[in-house]
């Protein structure tokens, strides 16, 4: 069995016609492995590649160079598209535009449904990924009554049903409350350590990539940073140059060190810092 989930190599991808007004490299020469398993956060401001790398790493893009890898699954070669799109679902940020049918449970099926699952089989993934979600009490509900966290675990739920090994997330709480924020970090941490899903999440929330094993930071389309969240946040100049902000509580302990106290540069939560001080 192959320990990589991902593979991304020597990638571009470029959008309009090169020599033409409309021509941009978005992702530019990038490599990435990702292992089974993992949990990867990858960061980085507007319009610097991430939408576009996710869909490459789904197979919703195919590279203009270079080559992606799904399981081992090149994802230039047609003959692999569904069971690409089997073995890493994709959830978006907007849960409207996701969801498309008018009863919790039946949109959940939609995705099994069009896979051509018998549906006894169907049943049983639509309970499963419900009740992994925690949404199995709303599955006779109307989507468009639930909050905006119970909607993007309905969606959570839709890709789950098509019993992906991956899932890749591209700022799945852009436009959730922090209530629904924490019910999708929840989820993702339980997809992740017990379910045993590699997960790609794309955010632009700090305190959101300190849950991450690594941490990719992209810029321009190229990948500019990369490490365990110590590594990265521990290089805060290098982060606000990159136009993004560390975690309040790193800022904190950095400013502190600033001020000359003995506190280390890798500090993540309240809890390190209050023991270091
Ligand atoms: P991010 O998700 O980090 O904001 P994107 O991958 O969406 O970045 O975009 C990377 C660059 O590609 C941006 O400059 C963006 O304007 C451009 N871009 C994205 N989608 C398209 C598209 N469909 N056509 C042309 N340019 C696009
Ligand atoms: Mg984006």
């Amino acid at each position: 069995m192959l320990e990589e989930m991902i593979r991304v190599e020597n990638t571009t991808y470029e959008y309009g016609i090169r020599g033409e007004e409309n021509h941009l490299i978005a992702v530019d020469n990038v490599n990435i492995s990702v292992k089974k398993g993992e949990h990867l956060v990858i960061l980085g401001h507007n319009g610097s590649g991430k939408s576009t790398l996710a869909r490459l790493m789904n197979g919703l893009l195919t590279p203009t160079k270079g080559n992606v890898f799904v399981n081992g699954m090149n994802t230039k070669d047609e003959d692999n598209i569904w069971n690409i799109r089997e073995t890493a679902g994709i959830v978006f940020q907007n849960p409207d535009n996701q969801i498309v049918a008018t009863i919790v449970e039946e949109d959940v099926a939609f995705g099994p449904e069009n896979l051509g699952i018998p549906p006894v089989d169907i049943r049983k993934r639509v309970d499963e990924a419900l009740r992994i979600v925690e949404m199995t009490e709303y599955k006779n509900h109307a989507p468009h009554l639930l909050s905006g966290g119970q909607k993007q675990r309905v969606a959570i739920a839709g890709i789950l049903a098509m019993n992906p090994e991956c899932i890749i997330l591209d700022e799945p709480t852009a436009m959730l409350d922090p209530i629904g924020r924490t019910e999708i970090m929840n989820t993702l941490k339980k997809l992740n350590k017990e379910e045993k899903k590699t997960i790609i999440h794309i955010t632009h929330y700090m305190d959101e990539a300190v849950a991450a094993d690594r941490i990719l930071v992209m810029e321009k389309g190229k990948i500019m940073m990369e490490g365990t969240p110590k590594q990265v946040f521990c290089q805060v100049d290098r982060i606000k140059g990159l136009g993004l902000d560390v975690p309040q509580v790193t800022e904190l302990a950095y400013e502190l060190k600033k001020e000359g106290f003995n506190v280390p540069c890798d500090v993540l939560t309240v809890d390190e810092l209050v023991n270091a001080l």
